[in-house]
């Protein structure tokens, strides 16, 4: 007998500075390239956040993990252990809030570092931040491209990372050597993801709730009108499930103009179809990638218009906010630059740049208190008071991560 599709249980966040080998070693335990949209492709570095999930797997004659039905180092059946989810998020400095975005979807998160640079690189310390401020506590070290470099430079990369991760959450990360170009030593990452990296226990009976990082008209463009398929929209469930037939609500919601002003307002719709790791499926749960089928306009869902929003039941979501009030927590230095810059106390009038969830939004600082900052928002975001937000400040050219806060209600 067939078995039942079994989805993604946990997402698993690849990491790390640019080039150090996050999208070389997703394909090495996925098969699948994450670097698929012709930009990425020309400019060799992954700008969307790429889901690509895989099965992990036991042999149960010589003990070894894997992601095939065959075991690749004895010849014998494996069996299934459960199906997992890699987010291969950008290590270019320029997109740190999509990082961000793609890092409050992680239940756990393999940092990537390149055995033949010094570490740590700009980015490999920023996305430690990142994880650090989003609370991931269950973090892997994957050596890579071990295969390049002597023995001795090999131990004097790894005390590097070590004095790097000391006092940080990834402080007792295991730290793997591999080659994701080869795929050395990947069994004994899977086998460090199955003890490390576990699923959360979850109440399916929670109301649900997905944070949505992208949105898509799936017409091609001439279709007829009667032929046009509603809009998708695609992101992760943090609590709870989905089923083709539920009434959900979408906050903030869709942009409208009133007296020269933008407004938003919360829509609510009907799933249609649900997928999740690519199969159609009537039921998604938390983990992997979940595309939703809607009866939107697909005008409002072209080119990611929706990512940011959350999705649960009508009433059931958290407020929406137009002004916030945070707790703030700043960094003494400035991280994701090569010289480390002492962190300037925030200003009035100042714009921050927010994560929230897979939203962003910019603030202005409207007032500033004793380790307290209230901001306007551009676009108001949608999250629970207690909420962790990331603060990003303009530094130069680029926005770095200074620090982070709590929604105060
Ligand atoms: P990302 O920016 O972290 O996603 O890095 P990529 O996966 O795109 O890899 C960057 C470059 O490093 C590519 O040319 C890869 O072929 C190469 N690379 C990745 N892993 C290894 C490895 O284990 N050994 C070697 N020699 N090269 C690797
Ligand atoms: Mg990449």
């Amino acid at each position: 007998a067939k078995k039942k599709f079994k989805q993604a249980e946990v997402n698993i966040g690849m990491v790390g500075h640019v080039d150090h080998g996050k999208t070389t070693l997703t394909r090495a335990l996925t098969g699948i390239w994450t670097d698929t949209h012709s930009e990425e492709l020309r400019r060799g570095i992954t700008i969307k956040i790429g889901f690509a999930d895989a099965e992990i797997r036991k042999c149960p004659s010589c003990g070894k993990y894997s992601t095939s039905p065959k075991c690749p180092y004895c010849g014998a059946e494996t069996e299934f252990e459960r199906r997992v989810s890699f987010i291969d998020s950008p290590g270019h400095e320029a997109l740190m809030t999509t990082m961000l975005a793609g890092a409050s979807l992680m239940d756990g998160a393999i940092l990537v570092i390149a055995a033949n640079e010094p570490c740590p690189r700009p980015q490999t310390r920023e996305h430690l931040m990142a994880l650090q401020i989003v609370g991931n506590k269950n973090i892997i070290i994957a050596q890579n491209k071990i295969e390049l470099v002597k023995k001795e430079q090999a131990i004097e990369n790894y005390e590097q990372i070590k004095e790097f991760v000391k006092g940080t959450v990834a402080e007792n990360a295991p730290i793997i050597p591999i080659s994701a170009l080869h795929g050395a030593n990947v069994d004994i990452l899977l086998n460090a993801i199955e003890d490390i990296i576990s699923t959360p226990k979850r109440d399916p009976n929670k109301p649900p709730r997905m944070l949505v990082l992208r949105s898509f008209d799936v017409n091609k463009p001439g279709t007829a009108p009667e032929k046009l398929v509603g809009g998708v929209i695609g992101g992760s469930i943090i609590q709870g499930k989905l089923q083709v037939g539920d009434e959900i609500e979408i906050r903030p919601g869709v942009p409208y103009e009133e007296h020269g002003r933008i407004k938003y307002e919360p829509i609510t719709t009907e799933i249609i179809s649900l997928q999740a790791g690519g199969r159609f499926v009537e039921e998604a749960y938390p983990g992997g990638l979940v595309g939703v089928g809607t009866k939107l306009d697909p005008f409002l869902t072209k080119g990611d218009l929706m990512a940011g929003n959350v999705v649960g039941k009508p009433g059931n979501l958290p407020p929406v906010w137009q002004e916030l009030r945070l707790e703030v927590h700043l960094l003494e230095r400035v991280v994701g630059t090569e010289e480390e810059l002492r962190v300037e106390p925030i200003k009035r009038r100042e714009v921050l740049l927010l994560n929230v969830g897979t939203a962003r939004t910019m603030g202005l600082v409207t007032g500033l208190g004793k380790d307290e900052i209230e901001l306007k928002l551009q676009i108001p975001i949608c999250a629970e008071p207690g909420e962790r937000v990331a603060i990003s400040r303009q530094v130069g050219s680029r926005w770095r991560l200074i620090g982070y806060g709590f929604i105060r209600e």
